[in-house]
């Protein structure tokens, strides 16, 4: 087996009660399958809790322990893309720090990076514990929809939890993207890709830091920097209108006028219309609030400190 530098990547976000556990079970698994060479970066998004302090400590014990902490917090993708840009390993593996993705699951993908010559290996969940029904039906249909309006192919049921190699690391720091939606640009990259299915454990601890509102938030950055497919849409139902106005002033010419008269129709239709010109424009913001957050040319993220690099 050829000698690889690992680098492990892991962002956190108020994970105090279980950023202890993590670092030993991750350190574990590199240690019993002998991958010496190594580095494990922590990125801080600007946590509120006790765990910038637990970092600290870590990396003051083992200088194989890297740490990048934000100015503030940044979000999940950020963190991730700023490990991705610091690091400095042949093969990078993202992957969360509340142990939903077992690391025990590492030696595998670098096994399958070997033999199969493929530059990413991602993780696909074949069941998720512990989560609820919402977030699980939400999780599959949005997987779905994306995939079948997406120009790239994005796998399904896939975090960001993945082996990524040097090749796609170059690649990956040319996106120049401010809001990214990871998991679909490492798709978009291309080489060649190869899945290793498992099943997402319960959250060691802690609580969720992706709330209803940052679910919205992430599933709008995949649709409306993946597809342009929604706007066709709109042009469609715009068509789709006009046609059925057509054939509306036909049946009223047609039809005795008395039995066409009465505002309930009338105000069907304009609700009908009123709504879908509310989507359409609402579509339309949404694409142009995505080109005003690019155009500011606003940096992705603003590192406060950098720890043992
Ligand atoms: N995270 C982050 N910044 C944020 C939100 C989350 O770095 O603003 C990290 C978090 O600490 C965890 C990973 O992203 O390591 C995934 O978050 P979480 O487990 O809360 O999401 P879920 O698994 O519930 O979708
Ligand atoms: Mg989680």
């Amino acid at each position: 087996m050829p000698e690889h530098k690992i680098s492990i990547l892991i962002p956190c976000y108020n994970e105090e009660p279980v950023i202890r556990e993590t670092y030993v079970r991750v350190k574990g698994v590199l240690d019993a399958n002998g991958y010496n060479s190594r580095e494990i970066i922590f990125i801080d998004d600007g946590s509120k809790d006790g765990t910038p302090g637990i970092l600290e400590q870590i990396a003051a014990q083992d200088k194989g322990v890297k740490v990048i902490s934000f100015s503030r917090n940044f979000g999940h993708q950020a963190a991730v893309s700023s490990g991705i840009k610091n690091c400095s390993g042949d093969i990078a593996v993202i992957i969360d720090a509340d142990l939903q993705d077992p690391p025990e699951l590492i030696p595998e993908m670098i096994k399958k990076h070997d033999e199969e010559k493929c530059n990413v290996v991602y993780g696909v969940r074949t069941s998720r514990k512990g989560e609820g029904f919402f977030k699980k039906f939400t999780a599959k249909f949005f997987y779905r929809i994306l995939n079948s309006l997406s120009e790239v192919r994005l796998p399904l049921d896939t975090g960001d939890f993945r082996l990524i190699d040097r090749k796609v690391i170059e690649e990956f720091k040319n996106l120049r993207e401010k809001n990214k939606y990871i998991r679909g640009l490492i798709s978009w990259v291309g080489f060649k890709q190869a899945p290793i299915y498992y099943q997402r454990d319960l959250r060691a601890a802690g609580r969720t830091k992706y709330p209803f509102r940052r679910m919205v938030k992430f599933a709008g950055t995949g649709i409306f920097y993946f597809t342009k497919k929604p706007l066709q849409l709109a042009m469609g139902m715009g068509f789709a209108s006009i046609i059925l106005s057509f054939c509306l002033v036909a049946y009223v010419f047609l039809s005795d006028f008395r039995r066409t008269s009465g505002w309930a129709s009338t105000l069907v239709i304009i609700i009908f219309f009123g709504g879908i010109q509310l989507l359409t424009v609402g579509i339309l913001g949404s694409y142009i609030g995505s080109i005003f957050d690019e155009v500011k040319g606003r940096p992705e993220y603003i590192i406060e400190k950098k720890v043992n690099f």
